[in-house]
């Protein structure tokens, strides 16, 4: 009998390696987030629940220190975008919130961890919190109040609505500006990547600054936890920064270079999207398995009737083409020699938007659908649809939402010039 591990993820393109991390991965979640997930919801303030959890995943089961190097204090794993995705599928099968609370704390760091861009100078001195025995948490802060999608969309905006200004003065850079809603913010984060402009209001890309900014340095402050409808496990805060100073080191790279490496979070923010969409589709395809199986309707189980069979085979589809489709994807990232298209360019960027949006739509989709097949069961607490439901809503809706993303990946397989 077919289970979720029937779906499509090519053996010749996951190591032997990556699908045991996933298995480690997921008879932790199993073990310990599955019995609370239902709890997470009413933990949105605190993180009483959460932050104990992210200790075990980021620190004792070491996803932190897979990505820094040895130097760093890592475990430099290979295979990049395969790590990150397995992790992030087999915990959003539990919890999307919990994953992406987990994926964001490396995720601000690519820009200097990923080879061949990595700044060793940054690695290891961040490594050390990384890569040590207490929860050390990372922030990727880009959305500003009055600019969102405007931020990412570098092709058409240039990074003139970025208010967030970097001063050098001597040899620190003076960081002022308000940031909202990035994953881990609040009291969670430890270490923030902030979106900078060196010369607020200019189209010049030189003057895109990725500037990190430790959440203990002065001027640094943080508002409440926004009451969200689902992703409780994601705590969402504002973030003011008021004359902070940090080390002229801590800027990313350099003019020119932060705006085109820092586009390499969007690409594995795109891609890891997709492989939430994944876990969570998979948790849909168990409830509903069971569900459509042991429910009798008009004196038949219910999965026996055309109408849900068509249902049934539709999210069926849905796994499978997404899996199939992020699973080549992250194969292009992780092995560019073979592809020929470096992980962090616009192209990269601009083309793996188009899985997001897909991914984003099926699983959409799939929760609704298999609600409708539950009937009120489906809408309430006990039935776990309800929440990813409410959960996935927002990975369609963060990082630019479909519209950016639609815009984005016509503008690379069409050319746009305007949009
Ligand atoms: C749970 C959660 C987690 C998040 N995590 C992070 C994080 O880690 N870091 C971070 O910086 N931010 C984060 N965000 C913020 C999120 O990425 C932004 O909300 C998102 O980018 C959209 O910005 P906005 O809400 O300001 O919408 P707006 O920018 O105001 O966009 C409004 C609408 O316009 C559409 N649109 C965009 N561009 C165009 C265009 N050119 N033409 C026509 N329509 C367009 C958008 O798709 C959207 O539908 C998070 C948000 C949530 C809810």
């Amino acid at each position: 009998m077919p289970t979720i591990d029937d779906f499509i993820r090519p053996k010749e393109w996951c190591s032997d390696f990556v699908n045991d991390i996933g298995k480690v991965i997921r008879e932790w979640a199993e073990d310990k987030l599955m019995p609370i997930r239902r709890e997470i919801d009413g933990d949105w303030q605190k993180h009483e629940l959460v932050k104990p959890l992210m200790k075990e995943v980021l620190v004792d089961l070491g996803i932190n220190p897979a990505f820094f190097p040895a130097e760093a204090g890592g475990t430099d794993m290979p295979e990049l975008m395969a790590m990150i995705a397995i992790v992030i599928e087999e915990l959003a099968r539990i919890d999307s919130g919990f994953s992406v609370a987990v994926a964001c704390s490396v995720w601000p760091l690519i820009p200097i961890l990923a080879e061949p861009h990595r700044n060793m100078e940054l690695c290891i001195e961040f490594g050390e919190k990384f890569c040590g025995d207490d929860l050390y948490v990372g922030c990727h802060a880009m959305t500003e109040p009055a600019s969102g999608a405007d931020v990412e969309n570098v092709g058409v905006m240039k990074g003139r609505t970025i208010a967030t200004s970097a001063t050098l003065d001597g040899d620190e850079w003076i960081v002022n500006g308000h940031k909202i809603w990035p994953t881990n913010s609040g009291e969670i984060a430890d270490l923030f990547g902030v979106v900078c402009s060196t010369n607020p209001g200019s189209t010049d890309l030189k003057d895109i600054a990725y500037i990190f900014v430790p959440a203990d340095a002065e001027g640094v402050s943080v508002g409440k936890p926004y009451l969200k409808a689902g992703m409780s496990a994601d705590m969402n805060t504002d973030i003011w920064f008021d004359h902070v100073r940090v080390p002229k080191r801590y800027r990313a790279h350099g003019p020119g270079d932060d705006v085109e490496y820092w586009r390499h979070c969007i690409s594995t923010g795109n891609i890891g999207s997709a492989a939430m969409c994944i876990g969570v589709m998979k948790n849909v395809y168990e409830i509903i398995k069971k569900w459509t199986n042991e429910r009798v309707i008009a004196g038949k189980k219910l999965k026996e009737h055309s109408i849900c069979a068509d249902m049934l085979s539709d999210v069926a589809i849905a796994i499978e083409s997404t899996s199939a489709w992020t699973w080549a994807y992250i194969r292009e990232h992780d092995h560019p020699e073979i592809y020929g298209m470096d992980p962090w360019s616009d192209e990269f960027c601009l083309k793996t938007r188009g899985l997001a949006v897909h991914a984003t739509t099926a699983v959409e989709w799939a929760c609704s659908r298999a609600m409708d097949f539950m009937g009120s069961y489906g809408y309430s607490r006990e039935g776990d649809i309800e929440k990813h439901w409410r959960d996935q809503k927002v990975i369609g809706l963060w990082m630019g939402g479909k519209a950016l993303k639609i815009l984005e990946n016509a503008r690379y397989w069409y050319e746009t010039e305007t949009i």
